[in-house]
């Protein structure tokens, strides 16, 4: 087991977490992007040479807990997924991941999606 997935399995939901603070400005972070919706920003434990992360300004804490009603807002969240990737060079391609509580290895319980590119990635994943 990695560091990550034994970090992620102690982890629970959370009324506040890590990104939370970083939207209300409580925690440094320099945004990549920024809109109404979401904002983007740079991974703090790299995983790929471009590994960065597209979160909603709404506090959705996994994707399984998403409503219905938030249609709008996820598709959102890939088309800047898709508008940074490019920004950041990923012309040949990129990953694009959700991980969902405790079997997805979620550690921080404010939905994100990663995008991870910028050398070849393996498949299947861990
Ligand atoms: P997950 O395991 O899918 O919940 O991913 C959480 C991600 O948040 C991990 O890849 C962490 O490296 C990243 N992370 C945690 N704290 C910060 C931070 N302050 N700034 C940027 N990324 C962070």
């Amino acid at each position: 087991m990695t560091d990550e997935v034994s970090k992620a399995q102690g982890a629970a939901p959370s009324e506040d977490t890590i990104f939370g603070k970083i939207l209300r400005g409580e925690i440094p972070c320099k945004f990549i992007y920024e809109d109404d919706q979401c904002v983007a920003f740079h991974d703090i434990s790299a995983q790929a040479p471009v590994h960065f992360l597209v979160i909603p300004r709404k506090p959705i804490p996994q994707l399984s807990k998403a409503a219905d009603g938030d249609e709008q807002l996820l598709g959102h969240l890939m088309v800047v997924a898709r508008r940074v990737a490019a920004e950041q060079g990923l012309a040949d391609g990129f990953r694009l991941v959700i991980n969902d509580g405790k079997m997805g290895a979620q550690s921080v319980y404010h939905l994100h999606l990663h995008v991870l590119g910028g050398r070849q990635l393996q498949w299947p994943p861990g």
